[in-house]
């Protein structure tokens, strides 16, 4: 067990677990760049979004819900985040287990890329 997202998921490794349930679970990112940095990772090892299979779908459905009960957790629901998949290298993917990055707490930069 390599990942470093299966380790904190097994608890073989610390984070700052703020949220999880059967499938998933959220994190504070060790390194934010927003006052609000939120991990959210399915439980189950998957890479990126090119291996994610039809069957695992929902999880995404999941992840959108638990970012937005965080989102309001955090108190941020009125001011605005953003939800951020990256897959990939070009899209600076560094950790490869499926993770959706939740951010706010200050205004973002414009612009996507
Ligand atoms: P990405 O570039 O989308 O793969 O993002 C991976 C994120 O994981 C980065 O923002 C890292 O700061 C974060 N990260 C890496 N290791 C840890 C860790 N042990 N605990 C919390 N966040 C981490």
């Amino acid at each position: 067990m390599d990942c470093i997202f299966c380790q904190i998921v097994a608890g073989k490794i610390p984070s700052d677990i703020i949220y999880q349930d059967k499938e998933l679970v959220a994190f504070r990112d060790i390194h934010p760049v927003a006052p609000t940095h939120v991990l959210i990772v399915p439980k189950k090892h998957i890479p990126d979004l090119v291996h994610l299979s039809e069957a695992d779908l929902p999880v995404i459905a999941r992840m959108v819900k638990a970012a937005n009960q965080l989102a309001k957790q955090e108190g941020i629901s009125q001011s605005g985040y953003r939800l951020v998949i990256n897959c990939g290298t070009d899209a600076g993917q560094v950790v490869p287990h499926l993770h959706m990055h939740l951010l706010g707490g200050r205004r973002l930069v414009d612009g996507l890329a």
